[in-house]
Order: C-alpha cells, then sequence, then structure tokens
C-alpha cells in the first residue's frame, strides 16, 4: 500500500511549491527549508516511497531522475558543482516517503555528511 505525502499534493498543485521544471515524468521544485544557497527536490510522478522500494521496471525513471538533476543544476547556474543526495528509510534521514533527490549547492559541500 503506497501513502499520499505532501510531495503528492504539489504534483496535484493542490498546495504551492516553487516549481523549476516539470515534465510528464518528473517535477523540481525548491525545498521548504533549504540547506544550501540552491536547494531543489527532484521527485517522479510516480509514488516510490523510497529507494528501497524501487524496482527493475523503474530502471529508466531512475536514470530519468538523475538526467534531472543535472539538467535543473546547470538551469540554475551551478557550474562549480553540486552534490546528489538520496535519504532513504529513518537511518538515512527520510522524513518525506515519496522518492526525491536534493540539489544541494551554491556553497562548499563537507565530507563525510552528518
Ligand atoms: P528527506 O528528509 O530526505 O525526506 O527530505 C524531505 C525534504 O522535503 C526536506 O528537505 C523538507 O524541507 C522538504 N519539504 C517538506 N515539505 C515541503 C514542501 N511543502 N515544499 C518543499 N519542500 C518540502
Amino acid at each position: 500500500m503506497t501513502v499520499d505525502t505532501v510531495f503528492d499534493k504539489i504534483i496535484r498543485r493542490e498546495i504551492p511549491a516553487q516549481i523549476v521544471y516539470e515534465d510528464n515524468l518528473c517535477l523540481a521544485f525548491k525545498d521548504i527549508n533549504p540547506q544550501a544557497p540552491v536547494h531543489i527536490l527532484v521527485i517522479p510522478k510516480k509514488l516510490i516511497p523510497q529507494l528501497s522500494d524501487a524496482e527493475s521496471q523503474d530502471h529508466a525513471l531512475l536514470g530519468h531522475l538523475l538526467l534531472t538533476a543535472k539538467r535543473v543544476a546547470a538551469q540554475v547556474g551551478l557550474e562549480n558543482g553540486y552534490r546528489i543526495v538520496i535519504n532513504n528509510g529513518s537511518d538515512g534521514g527520510q522524513t518525506v516517503y515519496h522518492l526525491h533527490l536534493h540539489i544541494l549547492g551554491g556553497r562548499q559541500m563537507k565530507w563525510p555528511p552528518g
């Protein structure tokens, strides 16, 4: 069973978001609580709760999400680089159970992450 999240409401335009990119498979919008000068989320329109729920049939969609992240990062001018993050499950720090890629940029990232 899948559970509707705030991201599904953004896809359906039931709540507002600052959308920066959309196509038939995915949506990219600004994170409401940015952790860097640029913080954008890329989500599939298909509800996959977390990366560990993805299946082989999602192969092309997962590739599309990464290529979209690359495209959006270029679109917003992150020419010096950026970080892509996927939090998976509670130990991964995931809070919204609709798969999403974080694009973080506009400052020097540190390693290891917290
Ligand atoms: P995660 O902790 O990886 O599940 O990331 C969830 C992200 O969603 C967090 O960075 C939140 O700030 C962000 N978020 C939650 N609600 C909204 C919203 N309504 N619009 C934009 N970003 C949101």
